[in-house]
């Protein structure tokens, strides 16, 4: 699951800077601010860093958030850790059930 409510975006060059004020409608944005985007917001394939909690084990781990909507089916299925191998021994699923982040 998703614990970040918010990806906090550093605005580093022009293009992003075109980009995020277009597409959030945001006045007045200059380059090297950071603004907080609600995560629910942000492009499916975006790869700002959100925290998540594995929802087998409830490790917490920053990942891009495309990577976790490729796990997830775009938010619609369970995410799960993976990079653990104690983690996978000790669920007893092995490696077959915990896809990578
Ligand atoms: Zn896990």
């Amino acid at each position: 699951m998703i614990i970040s409510k918010f990806a906090c975006i550093k605005i580093l060059n022009k293009k992003k800077l075109t980009y995020i004020s277009k597409k959030y409608n945001i006045k007045n944005l200059q380059i090297g601010q950071t603004i907080k985007i609600p995560i629910e917001n942000l492009p499916i394939n975006s790869h700002e860093k959100i925290l998540v909690k594995c929802d087998n084990c409830g490790i917490e781990k920053l990942v891009n958030y495309q990577s976790y909507n490729i796990c997830t089916k775009n938010n619609t299925e369970k995410y799960y850790c993976s990079e653990l191998p104690t983690h996978s021994k000790a669920d007893g699923m092995g490696f077959g059930g915990h896809r990578l982040a």
